[in-house]
């Protein structure tokens, strides 16, 4: 006989709204160009896609510790390798930072307008999903202090901000970290750090290498252009390195997805092409953006690959959304976290950000 009922999910799970990825379809269907997921337009390293297209099948498992790439991470950036962790994207190690540290009762504080994972992660562990009043769309950190109680266990912060762009300098990160307790682990989500220009550093790196409480995390899904692969890391004090080893996947980075890794890692000269492409897209783009002002349109100053796009005139971004789509491009529209008015738009190719510019100027002014 079945059961009228079945099992039941927890009640915290039950309150998790799931995760609404950016998508490439039209409402009728249609396929779209996807500016909608801050993918990299330029693909991956060329170095990475022949990797790739020689990687064997797939009847081994990979290496469970990910050595080679956790070697060749640490050798470019300084690390060793010990205090480096990989992951089935960054999105897993947001996640098992949260059940590391957190628990049932007790706070995980964030930014309003954050990454949507946070969340996730918090109510997955049962523990409280605590946001802090912005700053013009990002992190202000005496609003974060003011947020902490005796019960935070764990702080978010993306820097660049997802689905801001906006960015929280060296000296406001390091303020911060100063400002919470020592028992505090505050994770800094640097998905976008290496859309910065060198010396725009927010120094979480160096944080990490020298206290208790500092998780980084970085992924090969936004320069690296290999968001379909599914690899982050993470790195901080061999503790945290080894709570996260504790509960992870064993075999949680793939064998073409290690390979392809390594490869990328050793082409910097894509990264750097990479980042020129999209420093100038979204410097050309806001500038278009800025010259729609008088019909209410504007631009959260942004370091990553997207602009969020404010709609504050006649032109609503509902409307927007549906001229873009007509025009055949996919953005992200963000009403579930409380930006029913801004489109968060990704740098493209250059031809791409013309035509969505032209598009807003023309919808911008036949709006009344
Ligand atoms: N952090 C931020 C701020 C992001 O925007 C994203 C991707 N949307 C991630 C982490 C997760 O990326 P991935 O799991 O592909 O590494």
């Amino acid at each position: 006989m079945t059961s009228e009922t079945g099992p039941t999910a927890k009640p915290w799970i039950e309150a998790i709204h799931a995760y609404v990825p950016g998508r490439a379809t039209g409402a009728d269907g249609r396929k779209l160009i996807k500016l909608s997921a801050n993918e990299n337009p330029l693909g991956c390293s060329p170095a990475a896609a022949e990797a790739l297209a020689g990687v064997s099948t797939g009847a081994r498992y990979p290496d469970p510790d990910a050595t080679q790439l956790r070697a060749a991470i640490g050798e470019l950036h300084g690390i060793d390798p010990a205090r480096i962790v990989c992951g089935t994207g960054s999105d897993e190690l947001l996640n098992l930072a949260a059940q590391g540290y957190a628990g049932p009762g007790d706070e995980v504080l964030f930014p309003r307008y954050s990454f949507a994972v946070y969340d996730i992660a918090a109510r997955r562990c049962g523990a409280v999903p605590v946001e802090a009043p912005d700053r013009d769309y990002g992190a202000d950190v005496d609003a974060m202090l003011a947020a902490v109680t005796p019960s935070t266990r764990v702080v978010f912060v993306a820097n660049p901000n997802n689905p801001t762009g906006t960015f929280l300098p060296v000296d406001e990160v390091a303020r911060l970290h100063a400002g919470l307790p020592r028992d505090v682990l505050f994770v800094l989500d640097q998905a976008y750090g290496e859309y910065l220009q060198p010396g725009e550093d927010d120094g979480g790196l160096a944080l990490a290498a020298r206290h208790d409480n500092v998780l980084v995390t970085r992924t090969f899904s936004k320069i690296y252009g290999l968001a379909g692969e599914r690899i982050g890391w993470a790195t901080g004090a061999t503790a945290l390195i080894a709570t996260l080893n504790r509960i992870r996947g064993p075999f949680n980075v793939t064998v073409s997805g290690q390979v392809a890794a390594r490869a990328a890692l050793a082409d910097q000269d894509f990264v750097e092409r990479s980042r020129r492409h999209n420093a100038e897209g979204l410097a050309r783009f806001a500038e278009a953006v800025e010259t729609l002002g008088n019909r209410g349109l504007h631009a959260v100053p942004s370091k990553a690959n997207f602009l969020l796009v404010l709609f504050e005139g006649a032109l609503s971004a509902e409307r927007a959304l549906a001229a873009l789509a007509e025009a055949g491009y996919a953005v992200r529209h963000l009403p579930g976290q409380r930006l029913p008015h801004a489109l968060r738009i990704t740098i493209g190719s250059t031809e791409d950000m013309d035509e969505i510019a032209a598009v807003l100027r023309r919808e911008a002014e036949a709006a009344v």
